[in-house]
């Protein structure tokens, strides 16, 4: 492992100006991500500015429904919040899908969303892969895609996204709170934090150097929303997506589907949100046909390689059972 210096930033302002002076410094959140590339040389930050102590580390449930999350608050906390497990579910069950309970105790909001793609050849630094190394290869794309995306992909990369929280996000409308170096602030919504790898698949987020992520807000949810996050992989526990499904209805008196949001996990380089399906089904009283209808619309643009085919259908079968078990359920987890 590459030497490193650390510090340990007492507040933004500090956090800023350290990250300011060094394009080789990077922030450090619960380090569970992180600190495991560094091991394995696939980065070598020169230095590790350590913001899980700033004080973002609160959940602020607002008179208006809306809920301000901290970028410090850990996983497991979140998770763990009545308000959140009451009125937003789906996040709780997302957060609870992922990792295990030591990891869900250190690690952070702001280090979920920017945690890096599972993808064995990025880890592996004997290996070619375009993320790491700008123009040296996909060898995924003839090798060992089986984990890989489907959808967004191109000709350099064919990575999926890893967080669960993020796919939960997504469906939820979620904005992300951002502080740039210079004081400066705006939000993003976390459906566009990510970047399609296209030619370049080493940009990853919109954020620039420095950019420090501050929170998360998620807007009140559409009033008697059911939701639930589905998550289909190789183990019960322990294991990344193969393919995911957050998904929130609300359903008028008359059972049509007066709101529908549906987003993917594990089946493109950043969490996907099943737009043209929504758009099917909003408003509609969807049949099992209308809504694989709705779901195989929503794959058509699919890129999928011999042994990641799989998720294709999987995606279709976890959007169809996803709004049809809401449909016919009366409370909301
Ligand atoms: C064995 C194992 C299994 C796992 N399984 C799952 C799973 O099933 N599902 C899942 O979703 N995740 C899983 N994870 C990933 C885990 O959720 C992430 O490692 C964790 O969420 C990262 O958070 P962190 O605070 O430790 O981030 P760190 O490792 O500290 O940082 C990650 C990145 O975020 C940046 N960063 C951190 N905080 C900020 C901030 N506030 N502003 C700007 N940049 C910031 C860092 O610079 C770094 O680039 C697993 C991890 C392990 C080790
Ligand atoms: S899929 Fe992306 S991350 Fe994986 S080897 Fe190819 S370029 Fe690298």
């Amino acid at each position: 492992m590459k030497e490193f210096a650390y510090a340990r930033a007492g507040d933004a302002d500090e956090a800023a100006a350290l990250i300011a002076e060094r394009p080789d410094a990077t922030y450090l959140g619960g380090g569970t991500n992180l600190v495991d590339l560094m091991k394995l040389g696939v980065t070598g930050p020169g230095l590790l500015i350590d913001v899980s102590r700033l004080p973002y580390d609160r959940i602020e449930h607002r008179d208006d429904g809306s809920v301000l999350i901290g970028a410090t608050v850990r996983n497991g906390a979140l998770a763990g919040d009545p308000g959140i497990r009451e009125r937003f579910p789906l996040l709780s069950q997302a957060l609870l899908a992922g990792a295990s309970g030591q990891l869900r105790t250190v690690a952070t909001v702001g280090g979920n969303l920017l945690q890096r793609t599972r993808c064995g050849y990025f880890q592996d630094v004997t290996k070619p892969c375009n993320k790491r190394e700008p123009g040296s290869g996909c060898p995924a794309i003839q090798g060992a895609h089986r984990d890989l995306a489907v959808l967004g992909t191109s000709d350099h990369c064919m990575a999926s996204h890893p967080s669960d929280m993020a796919v939960a996000l997504v469906a939820l409308d979620a904005v992300a709170h951002l502080r740039s170096v210079d004081g400066g602030t705006r939000t993003v919504p976390v459906a566009e934090l990510y970047l399609l790898p296209g030619d370049t698949p080493h940009r990853e987020t919109v954020l620039d150097h420095g950019d420090l992520i501050t929170a998360v807000e998620l807007p009140a949810p559409p009033p008697g929303a059911r939701m639930r996050y589905r998550k289909v992989r190789d183990r019960w526990s322990y294991a990344f997506a193969l393919v995911s499904a957050a998904t929130a209805v609300s359903v008028a008196e008359d059972g049509s589907l007066r709101d529908v949001r549906i987003a993917l996990g594990g089946v493109a380089p950043r969490p996907w949100r099943a737009r043209i399906a929504e758009e099917r089904l909003r408003g509609g009283r969807p049949d099992e046909e209308t809504l694989r209808e709705a779901a195989r619309a929503e794959l058509a643009e699919a890129r999928p390689l011999p042994d990641n085919a799989f998720k294709v259908d999987l995606a279709i079968d976890l959007i169809v059972a996803g709004v049809r078990d809401l449909i016919a359920r009366k409370d909301r987890v």
